[in-house]
């Protein structure tokens, strides 16, 4: 017996037809079931022109097409503003429900109440389902029933719930009930082309980042053979060490629950260092969604809020060394690769995350927020929570992040991750023929050995914009504030 009729799929970030919440259970309980992917215009609009992310996602909803065409469904696909379009949609097909998978960010949870809002006054309900995580932000709580704010608890009673509830990570089928698919021909049309989205084409093919479900299975399955030396090998950026799975678990083109399944498993059969690792990363993930949920304020304020009360750098001066570190010209080569990496791939190694935003925070003073506004806009896996729980972990004013008295030394990072330069010469061709000893900090090499490699500092390289020993006082006299208040309290 099923519930309704004829109801509707709305795929968002979930672009896959296996292991998918909302399908499975507008499926399970449906007649027939319509699926549908609106290109939105509320979000394109403020994109530049060329975006790798948008290149990414119609380059999947071509294969999700592709995919519910072989099951004997189709998609309907829309360039339009999502929040009239579905109504819209939901009317004409005749449905008698939307099924769509739960998005945390507060402009998706604003747009969705809309849509539920109008669904409602035309008699339809709007049914949202956990897809995206593992937990519900209120399925982990302390004791005394409150959200966590610290890692390490959250990680426990996470993992502890998980152990209770091995179900949770059972898939959600889709396959077996396949003939309930709509195929309907009448609203289908072909998935825009990026030109007709009004967009050019990025560098997405030559930089080698696969998409799609085939994409995220292929690097998930080069990562398995891996995974057990993640521990050892995941923050050294010339390896590789970690998945590059952040993209497909954004657009979700990977399920989280087959990961952490296939996690559970590594670990069960002896793989269990690196995999109890990455895991942990996965968890990290889920704990950064709770707490843009419960606090959604870290949008645009700090976490503790006497951080707030620092004195940035602001004015001419503030906004060229802003323009040297979005440029990848700051003078320290780590730094300046890693910035070369975002600028070129949309992608930056975790480490290089921390380090280049620990940078800007505290050995240039600038507020966090312009390098969370840079990091959005040029991250392929950008991801509101993850990104700014980032940033505010580097400026210390974070949940669970470091002392604002660590400040990474980006010449030491330097020798110590990248010790052989592998990275640097990668990414800054122009030092390659700088020794391994003086790759880190060219300034630091004599006259000789920079012509031997043929490097003309402030010609060929810049020279550091700032002195890494000056900078951590004045930072450390900067944050004299926080230390002040929170004594004070
Ligand atoms: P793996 O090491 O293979 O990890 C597996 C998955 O775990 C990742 O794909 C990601 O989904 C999740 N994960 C890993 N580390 C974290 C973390 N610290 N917080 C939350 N989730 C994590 N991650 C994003 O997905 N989007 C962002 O916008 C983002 N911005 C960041 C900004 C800063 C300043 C920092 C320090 C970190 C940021 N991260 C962000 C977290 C992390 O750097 C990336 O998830 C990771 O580098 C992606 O590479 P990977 O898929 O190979 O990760």
């Amino acid at each position: 017996m099923t519930a309704f009729r004829k109801t509707l799929v709305w795929f968002r970030r979930d672009l896959r037809c296996f292991d998918h919440a909302a399908l499975h259970h507008a499926l399970a309980c449906s007649e027939q079931v319509y699926c549908a992917f609106i290109f939105d215009r509320a979000i394109l609009d403020e994109l530049p022109r060329a975006d790798r992310r948008v290149e990414f996602i119609q380059s999947s909803v071509c294969e999700l097409e592709d995919a519910l065409h072989a099951m004997g469904g189709a998609l309907i696909v829309q360039h339009a503003h999502a929040e009239e379009a579905i109504p819209e949609l939901a009317r004409r097909l005749g449905v008698d429900a939307v099924f769509a998978n739960r998005d945390y960010e507060p402009a998706a949870r604003r747009r969705d109440q809309h849509v539920a809002h109008i669904l409602e006054q035309e008699g339809r309900a709007l049914h949202l389902y956990k897809d995206q995580v593992i937990f519900e932000c209120d399925e982990i709580l302390s004791q005394s029933a409150k959200p966590f704010s610290v890692f390490t608890p959250y990680k426990k009673a996470w993992l502890a719930r998980l152990h209770r509830e091995t179900d949770i990570l059972k898939p959600h089928q889709v396959e077996q009930y396949s003939t309930r698919l709509a195929a309907s021909a009448k609203y289908v049309r072909h998935v825009p082309h990026l030109e007709e989205l009004g967009f050019g084409p990025t560098n997405l093919a030559s930089i080698g980042l696969p998409t799609g479900m085939r994409g995220g299975q292929a690097l998930f399955d080069e990562f398995a053979m891996h995974m057990q030396d993640y521990d050892r090998h995941r923050d050294f950026p010339a390896l590789r060490g970690t998945s590059l799975l952040s993209v497909h678990l954004r657009f979700g083109t990977v399920s989280i629950r087959g990961l952490v399944r296939h996690a559970m498993q590594a670990m069960r059969e002896g793989a269990s260092r690196g995999a109890e690792m990455w895991l942990s990363e996965l968890i990290w993930r889920d704990f950064y969604f709770m707490i843009l949920h419960y606090h959604p304020r870290v949008e645009t304020q700090a976490f503790k809020p006497e951080y707030d009360t620092i004195v940035w750098e602001q004015g001419p001066d503030a906004n060229s060394l802003f323009q040297a570190w979005c440029k990848g010209e700051t003078g320290y080569p780590l730094v300046d690769a890693a910035m070369a990496q975002i600028n070129r791939t949309g992608y930056m190694h975790n480490r290089l995350r921390m380090m280049t935003a620990s940078f800007l925070v505290k050995d240039l003073g600038i507020d966090w927020r312009r390098g969370e506004r840079y990091f959005a806009e040029k991250l392929n896996d950008y991801d509101l929570s993850a990104n700014n729980g980032g940033w505010q972990w580097a400026a210390s004013s974070g949940c669970d992040a470091q002392p604002y008295f660590r400040i990474f030394n980006p010449v030491t990072q330097s020798e110590k991750f990248d010790a052989e330069g592998r990275f640097i010469r990668h990414y800054l061709p122009q030092l390659a023929g700088l020794s391994n000893r003086h790759i880190h900090a060219p300034w630091r090499a004599s006259p000789d050995d920079l012509s031997a490699a043929g490097v003309v500092l402030g010609e060929h390289y810049p020279l550091p914009i700032v002195q890494h020993e000056e900078a951590r006082q004045r930072t450390l006299q900067r944050y004299a504030v926080v230390r002040k208040s929170t004594s004070a309290r």
